[in-house]
């Protein structure tokens, strides 16, 4: 229990705006909680308590030394249209979380298998029921906040005529995670349009989610992540991340089209650079690939469900993947640790193209910088040489 209680405290400061689990630690708090030699209860919460192990992981696989921040990242775990079923890479990924310690798990979205219209409300429901089964119950069990961006399969934005496609899909969704026992355990800053754009903060972290799940972005939309991304919650944050289902730039192939990423991709770049934005996490083309352009880190989240994909400009077989980022707060720095699902061997980045270029646009292998490039690369991304 005393690694578990620490653990726990190490997470209050961040959840206790979650009504079931601030119960819980208000109840931990009140046995736990050291007592002030003077003056009146200490506010804000006491600091969090560092985990007693310095490269939490689950047995036998590697284990990363942990930053001051842990984020399991996951995306893209559903199945066939209507499955209530995942596959085994995911229980097993859900089951081995816990062990990594994370302050939050994040999910770049297609948690169920929706975007049909033939799907009728009990169905839908019925998939909502198995993820919570399969994945949120057992994250909620063990304690561990959710952040999460809605996919085109959970919650699809696409429109037609001035109307949502598919408006039972996102009232479901919705219906899901209003649901009191579905509290993902975040400390909202505003969730006014929760679950579908919404920002929360953790340990110094400021996290922006918008619905990215359809290619625009409306006008509404882009002046509240203005709006957001400028306020001093966001820029008093030591980091600011933002999440959404669709990427900037393509990287995998069949999904270098439009429709499959972002529209406007070099403006919504320079928006998030504008805003000091870290990193942009996304998901939907189901290959990992840990990109960078400009000022700003891009983790493409890789599948965890079916039809991962080969990447762009990669010989690569396709793989399923689960990341895990380490944030050193201080030096403003990530470590992504991802692992091979299919061996819970480490990725190694280096076997990963150094240049993936897409419809809209190039980016970067992390630890490659444009002036680097070969003169073949500099060709193929169109710079002048
Ligand atoms: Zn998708």
């Amino acid at each position: 229990m005393g690694l578990k209680r620490r653990r726990f405290l190490g997470l209050g400061g961040g959840i206790l705006g979650g009504v079931g689990l601030s119960m819980i630690g208000h109840r931990l708090l009140a046995d736990s909680a050291p007592v002030p030699t003077r003056g009146p209860a200490p506010s804000p919460l006491p600091e969090p308590v560092p985990s007693p192990v310095a490269s939490p992981a689950p047995a036998g696989l590697f284990a990363p030394a942990r930053g001051d921040v842990r984020i399991v990242v996951i995306s893209d775990l559903n199945s066939q249209y209507g499955s209530t079923d995942y596959d085994p890479e995911v229980d097993q990924a859900i089951a081995f979380t816990p062990d990594w310690q994370p302050d939050l798990v994040l999910c770049g979205g297609d948690m169920v298998a929706g975007q049909s219209a033939s799907l009728s409300r009990a169905q839908i429901e019925a998939m909502w029921a198995a993820f919570d089964q399969h994945v949120a119950a057992p994250l909620r069990r063990a304690q561990i906040p959710f952040g999460f961006t809605v996919g085109n399969h959970d919650a699809s934005a696409a429109q037609s005529g001035g109307q949502y496609s598919f408006q039972q899909e996102r009232d479901l969704a919705a219906a899901y995670w209003n649901a009191s026992q579905h509290n993902p355990g975040l400390t909202f800053v505003d969730r006014a349009q929760f679950p579908f754009y919404y920002t929360f903060a953790q340990k110094n972290i400021f996290y922006l989610v918008w619905d990215a799940s359809a290619s625009r972005l409306s006008a509404e939309q882009l002046a509240w992540v203005e709006r957001s991304l400028a306020s001093e919650a966001a820029q008093s944050a030591t980091l600011r991340i933002a999440i959404g289902h669709l990427p900037l730039y393509a990287v995998a192939v069949g999904r270098d089209r439009p429709g499959e990423i972002l529209d406007d991709a070099d403006r919504l770049r320079s928006l998030l650079e504008r805003h000091r934005v870290h990193t942009y996490i996304s998901g939907h083309h189901h290959a990992y690939f840990p990109g960078h352009r400009g000022s700003l880190q891009m983790l493409h989240a890789g599948a965890m469900g079916g039809g991962p994909r080969p990447l762009l400009n990669s010989n690569l077989a396709p793989f399923k993947t689960l990341t895990v980022v380490d944030v050193r707060l201080a030096e403003a720095d990530t470590v992504y640790t991802t692992y091979d699902l299919r061996t819970w061997q480490v990725v190694d980045q280096q076997t990963l193209p150094r240049l993936v270029v897409g419809p809209n646009g190039w980016i970067l292998r992390r630890d490659v910088e444009e002036a680097n490039l070969s003169a073949a690369e500099r060709a193929a991304a169109g710079l002048t040489p």
